[in-house]
């Protein structure tokens, strides 16, 4: 057998469609961002795909957190969680998500993709019939978590109230049920009806799994997310949420009662079986969690942005899909066209938007994804579009009606 062959020809399929993945070589430089060395352009180039959405991963209280931690533990947790690897950090940072969420209890995972996995994967696989119902735009970590747990599984239509009723009320009375969900969809930035799935789990006894992932830091007054903004956590079952995107530092965790953390801290072999987070990462996480609870100035200017954006966008009429969230996609609908204009944004013009091609969204739906953060200030918001204008012009693309 050739190995190496099969391998290669299912990567040829990928170059074939345009959905071969290529990774721009980047070096990050503390107290640059939004800016970024490109190795193999050799200059720096403006960022406009992070999900560093507020510029905590440079945040000053956030770098002293973890340097003050990395000198007094050292470099890692040294264990998993149950074999010495629990550290004071990782029990202060759990402590510090349960109140952020206003939850009994939190747990922590390696990535927010874990989270849902192990989460998913144990609570749906050891509860005797469970079904879940998951709204069909559901990030792969949760599809994942479920397709592993082998319960059965129903996929709704997204944010569909009447589909997921439907779905609900054929089901009998006394099946476990879980309704899995986003808050805010990372890739079109359109937001769940969270209410609307909450009055529904209560008339069918279902529990709730939120994923706030792309709202953890931005959102609610402590940076709460969606649920917190609404008023709403208190009737979720679960918020997971992720400290590598808002947050700025790496790890996933959920929030939850006690019982139901305690459930997967203790059968969940994703969590069981792994080292734990270094205790530096907890630290640092813990800082900026705290630091987002009490202050609202990142995302303020995240929304100023977000908002300078949207205008600028307009006023050349370049089209962009209206949400209410800080995620701008402008759709182009084709993915040798969206690798080219960001080949042409990046090497003409400095700008780094990462294409957003199949199977990360359906074909025809091919965007530049665009996250402004409170670290992008007007001046380079206009450069960006002005060189957006440029390649519209020159490629001819489809223009937004003139308000
Ligand atoms: C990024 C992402 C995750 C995974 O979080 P990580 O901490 O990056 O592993 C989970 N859910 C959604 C919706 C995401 O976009």
């Amino acid at each position: 057998m050739n190995y190496d062959q099969i391998f290669q020809t299912a990567l040829d399929a990928l170059h074939a469609d345009g959905s071969y993945r290529y990774f721009a070589e980047l070096e990050r430089r503390s107290g640059r961002f939004p800016k970024a060395f490109h190795h193999g352009l050799d200059r720096e180039v403006t960022v406009w795909c992070s999900n560093d959405y507020l510029g905590m991963g440079q945040n000053k209280v956030v770098l002293d957190a973890m340097h003050k931690a990395l000198d007094e533990t050292g470099a890692g947790a040294g264990g998993t969680r149950n074999i010495s690897g629990t550290n004071h950090y990782h029990v202060a940072l759990e402590k510090e998500l349960a109140a952020l969420h206003g939850k009994e209890a939190a747990l922590l995972f390696n990535s927010g993709y874990l989270s849902n996995w192990v989460t998913l994967g144990t609570i749906a696989g050891r509860l005797k019939g469970c079904v879940v119902l998951s709204d069909e735009l559901n990030h792969a970590s949760m599809i994942e978590g479920i397709r592993h747990s082998r319960a059965d599984k129903q996929i709704f239509r997204h944010n569909d109230v009447e589909d997921l009723e439907r779905r609900l009320k054929a089901l009998p009375a006394d099946v476990p049920k879980i309704i899995a969900f986003e808050s805010v969809y990372s890739m079109d930035g359109d937001i769940a009806p969270i209410k609307a799935f909450c009055d529904l789990a209560d008339r069918y006894g279902a529990m709730t799994y939120l994923d706030e992932v792309h709202a953890v830091g931005m959102y609610g007054e402590q940076g709460g997310g969606i649920a917190e903004k609404l008023g709403l956590s208190d009737r979720l079952t679960v918020i997971e949420g992720t400290l590598g995107k808002g947050f700025g530092v790496v790890g996933g965790y959920i929030a939850a009662s006690a019982p139901l953390c305690d459930f997967v801290r203790s059968f969940g072999s994703g969590f069981i079986f792994s080292t734990a987070l270094p205790p530096m990462i907890a630290a640092g996480a813990l800082a900026s969690v705290r630091y987002l609870r009490e202050h609202s100035e990142e995302r303020a200017g995240q929304q100023r942005a977000v908002a300078h954006l949207r205008e600028a966008l307009n006023a050349k009429n370049i089209p962009h899909v209206g949400n209410p969230s800080h995620i701008v996609p402008v759709m182009v609908g084709e993915a040798q066209l969206c690798r080219e204009l960001s080949d042409a944004l990046l090497k003409r013009f400095g700008h780094y938007i990462q294409p957003i091609n199949y199977p990360t969204v359906p074909r025809g739906t091919e965007r530049l994804r665009i996250t402004p953060g409170p670290l992008h200030d007007d001046g380079m918001i206009d450069e960006l579009v002005e060189a957006l204008d440029v390649l519209w012009q020159e490629y001819q693309l489809r223009r937004a009606k003139a308000a």
